[in-house]
């Protein structure tokens, strides 16, 4: 892994948590956008080398809207950069990470992602993510 790509931040409203990063960072988000097959919007502020995503469930059974439901709104996920997503997605597996997803799924801000369960991560849900080559 090479970097923390970006830190998700699940928030209840969208609008509002966008003013508030906005005030408190002193910059507008970059980029937003909806990942239907996920049930979020997510919003990108760019930090440097990392970014801050805000992520709004969209379906009330959406996993945000449940993460909520359980732990209120707060930090989420870390997500770290990987150069080959596949070939790390079966080097975790291996070394007994539990991976929620079998293949890379499209997600947000042109990635390829994965996640892992967080009972295998001490209690961090965490996302790997590869820049999506062209064609993909
Ligand atoms: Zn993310």
């Amino acid at each position: 892994m090479r970097k923390v790509e970006h830190i998700g931040i699940a928030v209840k409203s969208m609008s509002s948590a966008n003013e508030l990063f906005s005030k408190l960072f002193g910059k507008k988000a970059y980029k937003s956008e909806k990942v239907e097959r996920e049930g979020v919007t997510t919003t990108f502020f760019q930090m440097g080398e990392t970014k801050i995503e805000l992520l709004e469930a969209t379906t009330p059974d959406s996993p945000i809207a449940k993460f909520i439901e359980k732990k209120g709104e707060g930090i989420h996920h870390l997500a770290y950069e990987v150069d080959d997503i596949t070939a790390e997605m079966a080097r975790l597996e291996k070394e007994g990470f539990t991976l929620l997803n079998k293949e890379p799924q499209k997600g947000a801000d042109n990635k390829l992602i994965c996640f892992l369960h967080p009972k295998s991560t001490n209690g961090v849900l965490v996302e790997l993510c590869q820049e999506s080559k062209d064609g993909m």
